[in-house]
């Protein structure tokens, strides 16, 4: 059977990372269960903050679930949060394990602490979201990873729940740079549709976004729930895959190896 909403989703956490309790072994049948046929078990590694024991068992997780069923593929995945805040655990990490997909992400920038637990007024928020795509850029520029994950993320928690209005036009030549980069780096960017579990969620990021990535060059996207919980997976895919087939795209891409491969949607 092949699902019919999703082929893949490729940012998932399991009880290996600090805010999940969902044993890697139900994502999978979750995944099993929708005709998934690649799933990234995507555990955090917030550079500041990670533990060894938990990448390594949910990297030897993925691998065990892989050569379990012959209907799914499980990818060992890692979300590398931060990864220039600490670029001697970033290479400590990466040396770890053998990973087939790392996704990049940006949850605190430097000196602040995650998005998630801010709550700026229109003045901070657009000071904090400067410094965000700042910090973005940099580690577009360091380009050891595969995919950039939620690329707006700081209006997961300042716009989507807060309420605090960002006037994102002002970014707009930073974030140009960024999907400039990724584009010519053969990076992908990534469809996190995880914003769409909020009361007034939109996608992160929003069609205009992976549109502007597409005319700037891009090629690869993913596509990530970024679910904790079984119920959360591939929640929110028909709006992410109806946003990268209007901005152009054709393909969802998953990563084997480290090396992209296109899961082409249906027509
Ligand atoms: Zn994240
Ligand atoms: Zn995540």
């Amino acid at each position: 059977m092949t699902n019919q909403i999703t082929r893949c989703d490729c940012h998932l956490h399991t009880d290996n990372s600090f805010d999940s309790e969902t044993p890697a072994q139900r994502q999978v049948a979750r995944a099993r269960e929708l005709g998934i046929e690649y799933i990234a078990l995507t555990d955090h590694c917030d550079i500041l903050e990670w533990s060894d024991a938990n990448i390594a068992r949910s990297n030897a997780q993925a691998m065990e679930l892989n050569a379990k069923y012959d209907d799914i593929t499980v990818l060992r995945g890692l979300e590398l949060g931060e990864p220039l805040q600490d670029m001697d655990e970033t290479a400590r990490v990466l040396g770890l394990c053998e990973y087939d997909f790392v996704l990049c992400s940006l949850h605190n920038i430097r000196g602040e602490e995650d998005f998630y637990y801010l709550h700026p007024d229109r003045a901070q928020a657009a000071d904090l979201v400067r410094r965000y795509f700042e910090e973005l850029l940099e580690m577009v520029q360091w380009n050891e990873f595969d995919s950039l994950a939620h690329l707006t993320y700081p209006l997961r928690y300042i716009t989507e729940r807060d309420g605090v209005p960002v006037d994102m036009s002002s970014y707009q030549p930073v974030i140009d740079e960024i999907l400039a980069m990724l584009a010519a780096n053969g990076k992908a960017l990534e469809i996190n549709t995880s914003g769409l579990r909020n009361p007034n969620g939109f996608l992160l990021p929003t069609v205009e976004y992976v549109k502007r990535f597409r005319e700037l060059g891009g090629t690869y996207i993913t596509l990530g729930s970024d679910a904790h919980t079984p119920e959360h997976m591939a929640v929110g895919m028909a709006e992410g895959i109806a946003a990268a087939k209007e901005a152009g795209f054709t393909a969802a891409t998953v990563f084997v190896n480290r090396q992209p491969m296109e899961l082409p949607f249906e027509k």
